[in-house]
């Protein structure tokens, strides 16, 4: 069962919105890691959240990408990721000859990577980019109940993961009209969600409906459009869902829509698979 939804945390994360502050809540171990990042330069368009639990703290340096392993199918079958310091032992055999892998450092680098003990291919593994859309229609957004795991019959956002040879965009489309068999035009990118501890990163684009169509797809029990006041927030399916209509409702109330970015760091200790306990570490918006 969900357990309860951390609406403090999330209250935190998405209001008031100062700018150079950056957003750790509660603690500051993803500030430590700016220190390291390439500098934002003032006059970026970008702005920091900052929650009142979080510490006040000019930014020198920046937000660094965050990589890592994979929340779905979209937010995927949920799996503990594997250790940035650890080889992921799920790729046991190599993809180009078959042979074993070992779990080694390669000369030159850091990290302990899958090598093929025949030909000597190193297997790395890189975030992989999940996209969907927010689709508007009559001041409502359209969520779909999943008829597959995980997270099955709680509602999602139309996602998926971008196949090689379409863009982020064009996946979102495809994604929306498989789910929800609807035609939808993109309006504008409104959010960047990045989950390193599974590996995903997430683009979600407003859209909205070409035609006032949709119905269940293969992988949906159902589909329906939801007032924002009625958005089922008790039996969503995943945390990037979860925080992208807290975001979207949070600039609606606002009267003004941004484009927002943010990491969403499951707590030390939580469940891969508990999708409330989680921090929002670093919140941008235009
Ligand atoms: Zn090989």
């Amino acid at each position: 069962m969900l357990r309860s939804l951390h609406l403090p945390l999330l209250r935190f994360a998405l209001s008031p919105f100062h700018r150079c502050n950056p957003s750790r809540i509660p603690s500051s171990r993803a500030i430590a890691s700016l220190s390291k990042s390439p500098a934002i330069a003032p006059s970026n368009a970008f702005f920091l959240a900052s929650s009142s639990r979080s510490r006040s703290r000019s930014v020198s340096g920046a937000f660094r990408t965050c990589s890592g392993g994979s929340e779905t199918n979209p937010d995927g079958n949920i799996a503990a990721a594997p250790s940035p310091s650890v080889g992921n032992p799920n790729i046991r055999f190599c993809q180009a000859c078959g042979s074993p892998t070992k779990q080694v450092i390669p000369d030159g680098e850091e990290k302990v990577r899958s090598v093929c003990t025949g030909c000597g291919r190193i297997h790395y593994e890189n975030p992989k980019m999940v996209v969907g859309c927010l689709v508007e229609h009559d001041n409502k957004v359209l969520l779909c109940r999943r008829k597959i795991e995980p997270s099955y019959g709680l509602w999602t956002l139309p996602a998926g993961y971008v196949e090689v040879g379409e863009s982020a965009a064009g996946g979102a489309i495809r994604e929306t009209l498989e789910e929800a068999r609807a035609e939808v035009e993109i309006l504008s990118p409104f959010a960047q969600l990045d989950i390193p501890r599974i590996g995903q990163s997430y683009i979600i684009f407003r859209a909205r409906l070409k035609t006032p169509d949709f119905s269940p797809g293969p992988e949906s029990l159902e589909c329906a459009l939801f007032a924002i006041d009625d958005i089922p927030f008790h039996s969503l399916a995943f945390s990037s869902v979860i925080v992208t209509l807290k975001m979207y409702i949070e600039d609606i109330k606002a009267g003004k829509l941004k484009f927002h970015y943010c990491t969403i760091n499951k707590r030390p200790g939580a469940s891969p698979s508990d999708l409330r306990t989680f921090d929002i570490d670093y919140h941008l918006h235009s």
